[in-house]
């Protein structure tokens, strides 16, 4: 049984220095891949670095909602340039309006800049949508079903929007945040997910477990890491009423489709 983490953020200066051993730990828990997503121009090189040093680790770039306000004026340029250089995905890239002051407009053009790369390069995309559903499902009409597929990662959203992102080739993926058992809305959309369009992630280094055994841990070293997402995929599994191996069998599948472009691209 293997795994891939669809979402993480090894770059994060939190886990940086110990990149070693925590893709040491995923090997022991069987997670093949890591799908390493940057979230700005200025850690571009750094997820590159890690894609060259350990080949387990698939990059991603892209500009993340929340820093579409410090964006140099080259970040296309930029952009492409490590996504021609690199077999890579787009990401992390999306829009979120929870915080009420953002620049919706930005955040809006800078989203749909990833959306054509995506098209254009046909290249696998990792998308973030945090209370901005209408907006999203509006720019997905308008753009139309993708190319290569895609995922919405940490999926936050209702149940009922499932069917009509899966008909525009997205695929649904869950984090940590499905052991929280506060968090019934994510439970409702795990339980609506067409089998072959979920995937697990960690989001590594946020979004620690709820898990009974990690919570022991003291706050501040609360540090999530890709070694966990077996721990993810019982608990989400059991929500199912899926035995375990059947369930991380269908995620692995599922995300091998999605970042098959990045595989095929590190083989050559
Ligand atoms: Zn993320």
């Amino acid at each position: 049984m293997n795994f891939i983490d669809s979402h993480c953020h090894l770059h994060d200066s939190r886990i940086i220095s110990d990149i070693p051993w925590i893709e040491d730990r995923a090997k022991i828990a069987n997670v093949q891949y890591m799908v390493s997503c940057a979230t700005m121009v200025d850690n571009f090189e750094l997820t590159a670095q890690l894609s060259k040093d350990f080949p387990s680790i698939l990059p991603c770039f892209g500009i993340h909602p929340w820093f579409v306000g410090s964006i140099s004026r080259q970040w296309k340029e930029r952009l492409e340039h490590y996504l021609l250089t690199y077999p890579s995905g787009i990401g992390e890239t999306g829009i979120d309006f929870t915080d009420k002051t953002c620049d919706r407009e930005a955040q809006i053009k800078v989203f749909q800049h990833h959306l054509i790369l995506a098209r254009e390069l046909e290249r696998p995309i990792n998308i973030h949508v945090r209370n901005a559903w209408d907006t999203f499902i509006h720019i997905l009409k308008k753009t139309g079903k993708l190319k290569v597929p895609g995922l919405i990662h940490s999926y936050s959203g209702s149940a009922d929007m499932i069917p009509l992102f899966e008909s525009h080739g997205l695929y649904i993926s869950f984090s940590g945040s499905v052991t929280n058992p506060r968090a019934k809305k994510v439970v409702n959309a795990l339980k609506r997910v067409s089998k072959d369009r979920f995937v697990l992630e960690t989001d590594t280094p946020d979004i620690y477990p709820y898990l009974p055994e990690y919570l022991l841990e003291p706050e501040a070293s609360r540090l999530n890491e890709p070694g966990n997402l077996p721990a993810i995929a019982r608990i989400a599994s059991d929500i199912i009423g899926m035995g375990f191996e059947q369930f991380s069998n269908h995620a692995y599948e599922n995300s091998l489709k999605v970042f098959h472009p990045v595989l095929e691209g590190k083989k050559i």
